[in-house]
């Protein structure tokens, strides 16, 4: 069903007020790796709108390598994040870890994003087949792009058609970055299905140096879009702060990503 053998018209997904995700326009989508506090919601939100950006990302759940590491402020976290979110307009993309928190989450979130650790967890995309939002997958961590279509047939098959797949970086031999942010997968995906493609170069690559250079690539490869992590004191960041860019970073590559997609 996500095949473009199936349907040959690219999916275009309409989020309200003016905000589309697919083919026929840019979908830029930023924000911190974790929501942290309101202040900060407050600054990352008056960012995003001075910079005309319409989607902020961020975790509330957050899936961390150590037990100890911040987790994320949960659902009183989430629940602040949509209010003053739908104060000024914007939209929000937030992970789902688990079955349990599909419901809950529901009425707060604008699009529900499945991370890398999640992408094969078979009941959570059963679950999400079943709701009226779209839903972001993200490749996961050793997964095939075969893989991640499949991870994506499970949503579409349960009744969800609004999907958004997500090149995030793989696992390889390589160590000099964090991933390896496989931009092969662009095309590839563009080619063999219909479903809009975003690139994140944040965790694609792990060095923030280097994420606008390959947010850059990422749109010249032919992606639908662009979701990366910024921050307004990234060496502070609860997470992720070495690939977190801060807001001249950011608003420098926001110009250059509409340059570059308007070449295309
Ligand atoms: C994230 O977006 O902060 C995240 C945890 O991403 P991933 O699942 O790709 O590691
Ligand atoms: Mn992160």
């Amino acid at each position: 069903l996500v095949s473009r053998k199936w349907r040959v018209r690219p999916t275009v997904l309409d989020l309200g007020d003016g905000v589309r995700i697919g083919e026929g326009s840019l979908t830029l989508a930023a924000g911190p790796c974790s929501i942290e506090s309101e202040k900060q919601m407050e600054l990352i939100m008056q960012h995003l709108v001075d910079n005309d950006v319409r989607i902020m990302r961020g975790g509330v759940f957050k899936p961390r390598s150590s037990p100890y590491a911040f987790r994320g402020l949960g659902m009183e976290g989430l629940k602040d994040f949509h209010r003053m979110a739908r104060e000024r307009g914007i939209k929000i993309v937030t992970e789902v870890m688990q079955v349990s928190q599909v419901e809950e989450m529901h009425d707060y979130v604008d699009v529900f994003q499945v991370g890398a650790r999640n992408t094969q967890n078979f009941n959570l995309l059963d679950a999400l087949g079943g709701v009226d939002k779209p839903v972001m997958i993200k490749r996961g961590i050793s997964g095939t792009i075969e893989e991640l279509l499949s991870s994506a047939e499970y949503v579409f098959s349960g009744g969800n058609e609004k999907l958004i797949l997500c090149e995030r970086g793989i696992r390889t031999f390589e160590t000099a970055s964090r991933n390896t942010l496989d931009l092969n997968a662009v095309p590839i995906l563009k080619e063999k299905t219909h479903l809009p493609v975003i690139v994140d170069p944040s965790h694609g690559i792990g060095i923030r140096e280097y994420v606008p250079t390959m947010a850059l690539a990422g749109v010249m490869a032919g992606a639908d879009g662009i979701i990366y992590e910024a921050h307004e004191k990234p060496e502070e960041a609860a997470s992720d702060g070495a690939q977190t860019l801060n807001f001249a970073e950011s608003e420098r590559l926001i110009r250059n990503l509409r340059k570059v997609y308007a070449l295309r």
